[in-house]
């Protein structure tokens, strides 16, 4: 059993757990990130850019858009479901988070909608080579990791980690496994950012009520199985409220399948009964669309 000490130890190197790095890192931590994958990044290789209001691009602009009008907007769309102290202070944080990024050497295209009724929010990453588009927010990732390895961050990746090592009811390091076998790292902090669970058909099943495969197929990101949400309640944390957001891409609405595009407006979407299910102008909201599909008897007609 090899043993690491450190200040921080972070546990899933994706968008989250490589800023939670950087910054601890650039207040003087020693810090490890432990990465089950082989690569760092995680869900954000697939992305195109994150979320910012009251940003510089945006006043420079004239987009009107402030973090109150934001906050309302959100909570209300998801019916306030969501943590409410959490998408604030996500909110509250953006804009900085985006100067950030760009002090790191991210550079952002226009900020942009992501579909026509929406705020233009969306900082879509410039990538090095190319226009910015599909899988964009990969370039961020290399600039986030080449920012944690230039501050002294040690990455580990292929390096699962299994569950929380606690001592007298304290959080004192986890346990992990990589090619040569299991290692303990101790640490003052421990950070998870290990993301969802959209690769844990049994999770799915019981916290969203979907069956992978029959009612849902969606993008099943490899090792997005939740383990640190099981590993935070196998270490005495309390469950809240999860789901899956879900999202449709309905013909004609720039969503990502070329497939879609000989469908034009004007769309009549009906469910398998032949009966009309939704009012078609919302149909460029994906979520909204996800929603009203998902609320049919049967779902999905497999051609
Ligand atoms: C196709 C796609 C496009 C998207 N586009 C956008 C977009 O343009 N803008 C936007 O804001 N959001 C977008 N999103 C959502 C966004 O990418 C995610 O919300 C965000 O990247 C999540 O970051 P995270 O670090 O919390 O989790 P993740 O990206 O899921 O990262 C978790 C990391 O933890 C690792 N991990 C998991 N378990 C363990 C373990 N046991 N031990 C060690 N490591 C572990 C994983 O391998 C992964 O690297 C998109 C998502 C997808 C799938």
């Amino acid at each position: 059993m090899r043993e690491f000490e450190t200040d921080v130890v972070v546990v899933g190197g994706g968008a989250s757990g490589l800023a939670a790095a950087v910054t601890a890192a650039e207040n003087g931590a020693k810090v490890m990130v432990l990465e089950k994958a082989n690569t760092t990044g995680g869900c954000a290789n697939m992305a195109m850019g994150p979320l910012g209001v009251e940003t510089r691009m945006q006043r420079e602009r004239l987009i009107d858009i402030s973090v109150d009008r934001a906050f309302n907007k959100f909570m209300e769309y998801s019916h306030w479901r969501s943590d409410a102290r959490l998408i604030r202070r996500y909110l509250e944080q953006s804009a900085g988070t985006i100067e950030w990024l760009e002090n790191m050497g991210v550079e952002f295209a226009l900020p942009s909608k992501y579909f026509p009724a929406s705020e233009a929010t969306w900082h879509i990453v410039k990538p090095k080579t190319g226009k910015p588009g599909l899988r964009a927010a990969a370039t961020m990732i290399k600039i986030m990791t080449e920012r944690a390895e230039e501050l002294g961050v040690k990455i580990l990746l292929e390096t699962p980690v299994k569950s929380i090592i606690k001592d007298q009811g304290e959080v004192i390091g986890v346990t992990a496994s990589d090619k040569d076998g299991e290692l303990e790292v101790y640490a003052g902090a421990v950070i998870i950012g290990t993301g969802g669970f959209g690769d844990n058909p049994d999770f799915i099943k019981k916290y969203v009520g979907l069956e992978w495969g029959k009612d849902l197929f969606s993008y099943r990101i490899p090792g997005l199985t939740g383990d640190g949400i099981q590993m935070a309640w196998d270490a005495g944390a309390s469950k809240d409220f999860m789901t899956m957001e879900m999202v449709f891409f309905a013909p004609n609405t720039g969503g990502y399948a070329p497939i879609e595009l000989p469908f034009r407006q004007p769309n009549l979407l009906v469910n398998l009964d032949g009966e009309r299910f939704i009012n078609e102008e919302v149909i460029e909201n994906p979520v909204f669309t996800a929603n009203a599909i998902e609320k049919q008897k049967r779902k999905l007609h497999i051609l």
